[in-house]
């Protein structure tokens, strides 16, 4: 099927004028475009779906109106306005009306829906228009190249808030309680940053960050929750455009919480729209990780203003430019904002997730072919977002910030307002370096995979030696030019190198034998890294003298050998010994899912030597920390005590932890300030691992009546983690009956899915309510739901979760339905191959 539009006709600007109408939830609409026609043309093609053209017609220069029809194409998503007698080239007017509906799918003009503290109902009507969901709320060149001027009117009810890309312009009456509200003209952009909300919405003092006003908008009764997300907002903003070197790109920066939101995020230029969770938090009880996730996606928008919005890529394909620059970008300015967060280093963790997708056979190169608007849906995924951002700070480290960044202010500049490819960037970042760059980048973005660097003793050197890294054997090769560096204890002290891995091998001289050598030392290399058996040994007993990423990676590529089975449970379960003294949060972040991966793997019998095993690696660390936040102890200290201690009272099932968390709890419930609000979400997960009917009562009672988007979420997920199976029957039922937004449903299954003691109920619930739960939850989150059946491992689960898709029309887009199957094979295959060897070791362990 065609679904690119032809380059006939090219729209220079839209005047839009919508009239939403929330209590029947639907809009009407007209528009005028001002297109240029290039070569005579009867008809004139371009995208609509769910839309109800009423009336078209063409004007050309003298004002004369010609009628024409219109026929839709509702399976490629477009429509055929049908002119009697050619329309020659020139500039022309053409002139829509058109009626839609506001859904309930978090697409397109859609509707949300929140209940004030009073239990009254009020709508809200918000856009989200990426990929392709432009054409669902007015017909347009629905593709990122036919970028336009946007001219807004809003006509709504005179109570509401209307807000859209650009600043207010004028506001006038337009008949009985209404007023219509026209904005200011955009900059040229393309179709999916286009927003309008309109709804009861109240917004913060605007913040003048240089020229721009920046607000927050939410529904009433938040305000208060929105001075952190300010503060991320107007640092990012200003930090951006010192390190852009081009102002702002719009005339001012809304960010809006929408209660119902299906991604995290939307970068709409001016008018950025977010989940609740991810923009309004309270600052005195959110988590490190909370507080975390609000500036990391705040930045991330903002950076987008310019990456995406401004300069913006020609095709989906591209998606990377966009996405990955983000990420990149994101970081770069939350390490600027709160250097004690340590951002770079704690970025190992989503690397490392990103390695876990692209070691599978069906991964896919960072850029990819994308033809339908499904398959594009598809392309926000790891691969694009963290692969992209490791694969930019790799070739960050190897060119230097500084020649780095003039490289992306020369694309910046080159492209402003226009559309560009990746050979744009590569030109831009190569003039800069004078270097040429896509002979070192175009291994890690055009093809699939990473490598796996073994390491082994030569002399008094070492031999690299490249070769692709996947779980299941097979599959192509690959090579890579891999910037390394490698740093070694020699006698004189500690020596740097940084090489370039151009060939499959490389020797490495070192004047004499090292203590200890740490290739990929700084962890900004996209690779894995084996060292022979003497080397891994002399590393294990050098940990405390190797930074922390460098542990990190040690750890997460250990785990991934073993994965692939180059390296055996034993051994890595043993290895592990040696981090009793860990200090570090994301080392303890990969330990503890290993942990919980060999969790799903093993039978319920060898659950009390996992325990005991859990018990022994973390109980140490918590000793060493203590219950209550020490004097002078950072963010990251805090964050990590409840992650230990909530591993140590579930899956380490210790009775001393489980007794003193439920204690601490039922203090919290009279007096909520006792509790460190780090501390609070390991507590209540362990409350949920040892509670029953009462507990659970009234975890939903607070989920119901949370005061902050964290404390809901919280609330809602506890509710997956009991552990007896009338309570979990109970969370699944939830999960279609309405009573969980459908932003959330999807991903309360993929928690149930995963649950040890959850998964096999919530496996048969799926399978009897798939249809319903498509119906309901919007289409990216119903995509990342099924990576549940990562969990259900064993062989038998296997052949029904093949079976199950096999017999059902189940597109998931991309390659993202193969890949969790091949996720699920790599599981089942460690179950078969270490089956015996974890029995050994875990049933030794003493008890
Ligand atoms: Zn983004």
């Amino acid at each position: 099927m065609e679904y690119r539009l032809p380059t006939t006709v090219v729209p220079a600007r839209y005047d839009l004028r919508l009239e939403p109408d929330l209590d029947a939830a639907t809009f009407t609409g007209e528009e005028t475009v001002s297109v240029t026609v290039t070569e005579p043309v009867t008809e004139v093609v371009l995208n609509a779906v769910e839309l109800l053209i009423q009336s078209v017609a063409v004007e050309g220069a003298d004002g004369v109106a010609v009628q024409g029809s219109v026929a839709l194409e509702a399976e490629a998503e477009r429509a055929r306005l049908l002119f009697p007698a050619p329309i020659p080239p020139g500039e022309w007017r053409l002139r829509l009306a058109f009626t839609g509906v506001l859904n309930d799918r978090l697409h397109g003009f859609y509707r949300s829906t929140y209940k004030d503290a009073a239990g009254v109902s009020h709508t809200i009507a918000a856009t989200q228009f990426e990929s392709t969901d432009a054409r669902r709320g007015f017909p347009c060149w629905d593709e990122p190249a036919f970028k336009a001027v946007f001219g807004v009117t809003l006509v709504v009810p005179e109570g509401l808030a209307a807000v859209s890309n650009a600043a207010v312009a004028t506001e006038a009456p337009a008949g009985p309680g209404k007023k219509a509200v026209s904005f200011a003209d955009t900059i040229r952009m393309s179709t999916y940053l286009v927003a309008f909300v309109v709804g009861e919405l109240e917004a913060t003092d605007p913040v003048m960050v240089g020229e721009t006003p920046l607000r927050i908008w939410c529904v009433p009764g938040k305000k208060q929750l929105a001075r952190f997300g300010v503060a991320a907002g107007a640092f990012s903003l200003e930090f951006f455009e010192g390190y852009y070197g081009l102002p702002y790109p719009g005339d001012k920066l809304d960010l809006l919480a929408i209660p119902d939101f299906a991604a995290g995020a939307m970068e709409n230029l001016g008018a950025v729209t977010f989940r609740e969770t991810a923009l309004l938090v309270d600052e005195t009880a959110a988590s490190h990780a909370e507080l975390e996730r609000v500036a990391d996606v705040v930045a991330h928008e903002v950076a987008h203003m310019w990456f995406g919005d401004l300069v913006t890529m020609a095709w989906w394909n591209g998606i990377w430019l966009n996405e990955a620059f983000a990420t990149f970008m994101e970081l770069l300015a939350v390490d600027a904002w709160k250097p004690e967060w340590k951002r770079w280093v704690t970025f190992g963790v989503s690397r490392a997730a990103a390695m876990g997708v692209d070691g599978l056979q069906n991964t896919r190169p960072i850029e990819f072919e994308v033809r339908a608007p499904r398959d594009c849906e598809a392309m926000f995924d790891l691969l694009t977002y963290e692969k992209g951002a490791s694969v930019l700070r790799m070739l960050e480290q190897h060119l230097g910030p500084d020649v780095f960044r003039d490289g992306v202010r020369l694309y910046l500049d080159r492209h402003r307002f226009a559309n560009a490819e990746t050979t744009d960037l590569w030109k831009a970042l190569g003039d800069a370096a004078r270097q040429p760059i896509p002979e070192i980048m175009d291994g890690w973005i055009f093809h699939p995979g990473y490598p796996l660097v073994t390491v082994e003793p030569e002399g008094p050197g070492l031999r690299l030696t490249q070769r692709r890294f996947t779980y299941l054997e097979g599959g192509p090769e690959g090579q890579w030019r891999i910037p390394i560096l490698l740093r070694a204890s020699v006698k004189r002290g500690v020596v740097e190198k940084h090489l370039l891995l151009e060939d499959r091998e490389l020797a490495v001289p070192l004047p004499a034998a090292a203590d200890w050598v740490v290739v990929n030392a700084g962890g900004h290399g996209f690779y894995r890294v084996r060292y022979a058996a003497p080397l891994l040994k002399k590393l294990l007993g050098a940990l405390t003298r190797v930074m922390p990423i460098d542990r990190f990676d040690l750890v997460s590529d250990c785990f991934a050998l073993t994965q692939s089975g180059a390296m055996s449970a034993y051994d890595y379960l043993e290895l592990t010994a040696r981090f009793t003294a860990e200090t570090d949060r994301p080392v303890w972040t990969v330990l503890i899912a290993s942990f919980a991966y060999v969790d799903r793997v093993i039978g319920s019998e060898l659950r009390p030597g996992l325990a005991a095993l859990v018990r022994h690696r973390v109980a140490p660390a918590v000793e060493r920390l203590g219950w209550e936040p020490q004097p002078g102890e950072g963010e990251l200290e805090r964050q990590l005590r409840g992650d230990l201690l909530r591993v140590l009272g579930t899956l380490g099932d210790d009775p001393a932890t489980k007794e003193r968390a439920r204690e601490l709890y039922a203090r919290h419930r009279k007096d909520e300030l006792v509790v460190d609000p780090n501390l609070l979400p390991a507590l209540i997960a362990i409350v949920a691992w040892t509670g029953g009917e009462e507990e659970y009562a009234w975890f939903l009672d607070r989920f119901k009546s949370a005061r902050t988007p964290q404390e809901e979420q919280r609330y809602l997920y506890a509710l997956a983690g009991f552990r007896q199976p009338e309570l979990l029957s109970r969370t699944l039922e939830r999960t279609i009956n309405g009573e969980v937004r459908s932003q959330d449903a999807p991903f309360l299954v993929r928690a149930l899915l995963t649950g040890v003691y959850s998964r096999g109920l919530a496996w048969e619930f799926v399978k009897q309510h798939w249809e319903t739960m498509a119906g309901q939850y919007p289409g990216s989150a119903y995509r990342r739901m099924w990576e549940g059946i990562t969990a259900l491992v064993s062989a038998e689960w296997e052949r029904d979760v093949r079976a199950f898709f096999s017999s059902r029309p189940i597109v998931l887009g991309g390659k993202t339905l193969e890949q969790y199957l091949e996720q699920l094979r790599v599981a089942v295959s460690f179950q078969d191959r270490e089956g015996q060897g974890l029995a050994a070791y875990l049933g030794r362990i003493r008890r």
